[in-house]
């Protein structure tokens, strides 16, 4: 058993004593075991309950936790999951320096005062029996090419794990093209944590666009009985799209990375006032992205649910951008539906 019943006052004797049960009014658990995720999730049908999954990378920001307030209209009790996958990273990414903060994502679940559990696995891929059929790890990284590294995860430096998801042809654009191992990695691992918690419904960021619909499809295409939310964006005053990864950004940087806000804000307008060629408005992003000093790693004008690029904004898109502000690469989309454009 690796659960603990969690409140606001209970981050040091949670850290230190995982199993420590503390009298709360709001009960929350932390998991970290998945047996015990089942467990516990299948105790919660077994009492009638519906149960909606909100999967995260932890260091939660106001992003993740609107997600949350979605869940309430969504199901009976929610779960939080809080893990960096390591699969969908390349060696060559920033999964090193990918920020976390256990306490204070605990504290910030628990005041809100509706979670009622936190699944935070110290490690999906670490199987207990790797059975006579398992492979070795296939891939020493001393020994492959910085191209072969593109084409591999964290996972195949250490493990054994050999099975992934792939969303064929929705993987394959724009977030898909300049991180080959993303998707297959995203798909896998929530995957897991579907099979793992069990939950009637799960919501997802629109944030992370090509994601929500990759998901979508992935569940639609493979039946799972999950209904897939979406949520909206949650923006910092100034327009910022919320993300863990802001936090890296320098004070220079910061203020560039609002040039991707602006662009697309731009490019709404103009769409509004008939402007509505894709190269044109993606050329007046690249400029004012790469003017503000970001560097561009693409923009797509895309259909929303199939996400193929059009020449003519004369149906619902969404415009998707990734850019670079010095280390940082921040992704930032915006929704433009069909009525303002006819
Ligand atoms: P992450 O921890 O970055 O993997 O994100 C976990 C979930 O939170 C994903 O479904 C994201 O799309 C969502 N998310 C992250 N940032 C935001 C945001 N600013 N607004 C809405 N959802 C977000």
């Amino acid at each position: 058993m690796q659960t603990a019943f969690y409140n606001t006052g209970s981050i040091y004797l949670l850290l230190k004593h995982p199993h420590i049960i503390l009298n709360s009014n709001i009960r929350m658990e932390v998991i970290r075991d998945k047996a015990e995720m089942r467990a516990w999730s299948r105790r919660m049908r077994r009492d009638g309950k519906s149960l909606v999954l909100v999967p995260t990378m932890g260091y939660l920001h106001e992003g993740h936790l609107s997600l949350v307030r979605e869940a309430r209209s969504h199901a009976d009790v929610i779960v939080v999951s809080v893990y960096v996958n390591p699969g969908q990273f390349a060696p060559s990414e920033d999964l090193s320096t990918y920020p976390s903060d256990m306490q204070g994502d605990l504290q910030k679940l628990s005041q809100m005062g509706v979670v009622q559990a936190v699944f935070c696995p110290r490690n999906l891929y670490d199987y207990d029996s790797p059975g006579p059929l398992a492979v070795p790890p296939r891939h020493h990284l001393s020994v492959v090419s910085g191209e072969e590294q593109a084409q591999i995860s964290c996972i195949e430096k250490e493990s054994a794990h050999e099975t992934w998801i792939k969303v064929e042809r929705l993987e394959k654009g724009m977030c898909g093209a300049s991180r080959p191992v993303f998707f297959r990695g995203v798909a896998t691992v929530v995957t897991k944590l579907f099979h793992i918690v069990e939950p009637d419904v799960a919501i997802f960021g629109k944030k992370d666009y090509q994601q929500w619909r990759i998901i979508s499809r992935m569940v639609r295409d493979l039946d799972f009985a999950i209904e897939i939310v979406g949520s909206e964006i949650v923006r910092e005053a100034d327009g910022l799209a919320m993300s863990s990864r802001n936090v890296r950004l320098s004070p220079r940087n910061r203020k560039q990375a609002l040039s991707i806000y602006k662009a697309l804000s731009e490019a709404k307008v103009g769409v509004s006032k008939g402007r509505i060629l894709s190269q044109e408005i993606k050329d007046s992003i690249v400029q004012t992205v790469s003017d503000s000093g970001g560097r561009m790693d693409y923009v797509e004008i895309v259909e929303q649910e199939s996400l193929t690029p059009v020449e003519k904004i004369d149906c619902s898109v969404v415009i998707c951008i990734a850019a670079w502000f010095g280390d940082v690469r921040l992704i930032d989309n915006m929704e433009i539906d069909a009525p303002a454009v006819l």
